[in-house]
């Protein structure tokens, strides 16, 4: 049994700027105590990356628990219990949540769920995890889509906004996305059934809105803000519901931008516009997990995933989100 492990800790909050490996993480090697009574030692499989890890690591957000220099590095992880002293998950279980950035823990496991799935066991931080409930969860508690809705997104590439459109194709809409590139935009149309989507680094976003959406966008849901949001918000239908996932294109800035110009557009189209944390429907999470994996099964969701190597490059990884360099959920095989 190992007695030490190597841990990633937060050694500098990123505020306003993109993140600094050298300054933000520490790389520790640190002892293991053995299990006490309750605890197991656990050996770690992956990590899973979520842009608001950023967040996290700035204390900018108050739903979750601040973060202090020389803290583990927090993060979802999917570890196997290697050994127990009367735990309860048995030795050999894998088991999925919130492992943070380490080789080995020794833990109660009061906060992991153990991996029950009849698709690939990574599907747990990927479609069957926070990124899938937070699809599910945003489209359809907060954006509420009818057969026959133009849905619009934007990230909608990204793990997130992948599964998103799929959904709202489930539901019966017609789906429009925007994402970053040609290469990103062929394969929402042609793998994620996608009936169009905009390249907001070559295309005229506004004026391709317009064209792909000729009634207006009933739905939007965005994971970007800035212009994009600005450039879909001059779209809305009448009735719109405007679903505020994620905000990437100002994670890296200092302040939280100004409202968005287009924002009267609410008023003349008597549109909502909402935000939302996944976390709030944690209690419905099982029920939700079980329908998403009938949809892989069914052969109706798809989802991508994204494997980098190695645990020294946890924090090149996480970095990988804001250039856009992840293809689907993106995660880490250590
Ligand atoms: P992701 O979309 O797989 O990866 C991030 C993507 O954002 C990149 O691949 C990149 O795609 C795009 N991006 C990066 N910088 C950008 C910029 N400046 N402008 C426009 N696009 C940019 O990540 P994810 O894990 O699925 O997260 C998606 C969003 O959901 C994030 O905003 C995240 O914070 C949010 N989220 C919210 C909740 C919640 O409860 N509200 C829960 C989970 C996640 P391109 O190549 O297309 O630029």
């Amino acid at each position: 049994m190992p007695t030490t492990t190597r841990q990633w800790l937060l050694n500098g909050h990123p505020r306003g700027r993109g993140i600094e490996i050298e300054n933000d993480f520490k790389l520790v090697t640190t002892e293991l105590g053995d299990p006490a009574p309750g605890e197991m030692l656990l050996k770690l499989h992956y990590l899973g990356f979520d842009p608001a890890q950023k967040g996290w690591m700035e204390n900018i957000a108050d739903y979750v628990a601040p973060m202090a220099i020389g803290d583990v590095m927090r993060g979802s992880g999917i570890a196997e219990v290697v050994a127990s002293n009367g735990g309860r998950f048995a030795v050999g279980d894998m088991l999925f949540g919130t492992t943070g950035w380490t080789e080995y823990l020794v833990t109660d496991g009061k906060e992991l769920t153990k991996v029950e799935t009849e698709i690939s066991p990574t599907a747990v931080l990927s479609v069957l995890g926070t990124t899938g409930l937070t699809a599910y969860c945003g489209l359809f508690k907060v954006g509420k889509p009818v057969a026959g809705d133009t849905v619009l997104v934007s990230g909608a590439a990204g793990a997130t906004g992948s599964i998103v459109g799929q959904l709202a194709k489930i539901a019966g809409c017609r789906v429009v996305g925007i994402a970053g590139g040609q290469d990103k935009c062929d394969w929402l149309v042609r793998e994620a059934g996608y009936d169009a989507a905009i390249d907001y680094k070559a295309d005229n976003v506004k004026a391709q809105i317009k064209e792909h959406c000729p009634r207006g966008v009933d739905v939007i849901y965005d994971n970007v803000g800035g212009k994009i949001l600005n450039d879909m918000l001059a779209c809305i239908a009448t009735n719109a519901r405007v679903v505020i996932c994620g905000g990437i294109s100002r994670y890296e800035t200092g302040s939280l931008p100004a409202g968005p110009e287009n924002y009267f557009n609410l008023v003349f189209r008597r549109g909502t516009m909402a935000g939302f944390i996944v976390l709030d429907w944690a209690s419905e999470f099982p029920g939700i997990r079980k329908r998403l994996e009938g949809f892989v099964k069914d052969g109706s969701l798809k989802y991508q995933e994204d494997i980098q190597h190695g645990f020294e490059n946890a924090p090149q990884t996480l970095q990988r989100l804001f250039a856009g360099l992840n293809r689907g959920k993106q995660m880490l095989k250590l």
